[in-house]
């Protein structure tokens, strides 16, 4: 299907970018890779009067190491990200995570803050990012505030952004000495398609003893899952053979899984918790 008309601005200034989202209103949409976007124009699902871009705002693409974070411009490429010497260095499972996205087309175009302000729940870097407890930069007319992925995410394509705030960075904490991390994309068809689930682990402690851990799960539900319960069944314990398995069981409370190419919701419930606890074993093996 052909593209309906719509304004395409470049906003170069925040200042510009607010003034045209006033100009336009709820006709407007902020646009960065647009691989999203354009796929949900061409399907008739959305109809923008126009479209403003924000990748050419000023500190919108890049990867730094600050006092306590790594920060990730918003309008920076996945591929970006997956190769950065940085984040290879000081969090590598999170350039596995965004290597894993798609295709290489997919990885050139698409961009972190646009993924995240997605919100699809089939993706990728949300569950990981939720695991290493990162939080974005939201920027308004009116200033700027911080979110913690835990409080972004609100249902199924909807985030706690507000209409016209501009996702301008991801920061990541600097993970403690020692932390163990791992994630596991599982799908059954091509290498480049979404997860049927996808699982990421950051602990402290080892196989004696786990010190503190988060276990996001994605794919499960409208939402990256968290479950308080699986991760106080494994702190201060031993990781054994039981434990193990009612904290997979236990991650995945709440999950209502989709039926889709990708299984049926059966399937899914089966299969989950078995990723789960691979990605526990492999971070604690990391
Ligand atoms: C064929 C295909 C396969 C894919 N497979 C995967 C996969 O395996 N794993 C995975 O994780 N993802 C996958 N994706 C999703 C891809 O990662 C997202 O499409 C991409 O991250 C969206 O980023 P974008 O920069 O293109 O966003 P856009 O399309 O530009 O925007 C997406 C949404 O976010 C809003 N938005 C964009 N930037 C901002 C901002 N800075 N502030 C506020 N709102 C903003 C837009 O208004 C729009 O609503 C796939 C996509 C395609 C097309």
């Amino acid at each position: 299907m052909s593209l309906p008309p719509f304004a395409y601005h470049v906003a170069r200034s925040f200042e510009e970018a607010f003034e045209l989202r006033r100009q336009y209103g709820d006709e407007a949409r902020w646009f960065s890779g647009g691989t999203a976007l354009m796929l949900l124009m061409r399907a008739d699902l959305l109809h923008p009067a126009a479209l403003i871009g924000v990748c050419a705002l000023p500190d919108m693409r890049g990867i730094r190491v600050e006092r306590d974070c790594v920060r990730i411009g918003a309008a920076t490429p996945h591929a970006e990200v997956a190769a950065s010497p940085e984040i290879r260095r000081l969090l590598p499972v999170v350039a596995e995570t965004f290597n894993h996205i798609a295709t290489r087309r997919v990885r050139n175009v698409g961009t972190a803050g646009g993924n995240l302000a997605h919100a699809n729940p089939h993706q990728d870097p949300p569950t990981t990012l939720t695991a290493f407890n990162a939080r974005v930069v939201a920027r308004g007319a009116n200033g700027e505030r911080r979110i913690p992925l835990d409080g972004l995410f609100t249902g199924y394509f909807e985030t706690s952004l507000q209409r016209e705030e501009i996702l301008t960075a991801i920061e990541i904490p600097l993970p403690a000495p020692r932390t163990r991390a791992a994630f596991i994309k599982f799908l059954p068809r091509s290498h480049d398609d979404y997860a049927t689930v996808n699982v990421a682990v950051c602990l402290t402690g080892n196989a004696k003893k786990v010190e503190g851990i988060r276990i996001a799960v994605g794919s499960m539900g409208a939402t990256v899952l968290r479950s308080a319960e699986a991760e106080s069944l494994l702190v201060g314990r031993a990781p054994d053979e039981a434990r193990l398995k009612d904290a997979a069981r236990a991650a995945i409370q709440g999950a209502d899984p989709e039926l889709d190419s990708r299984g049926s919701p059966a399937y899914k419930m089966q299969v989950a918790p078995v990723i789960v606890r691979r990605a526990i074993e492999k971070a604690l093996a990391a």
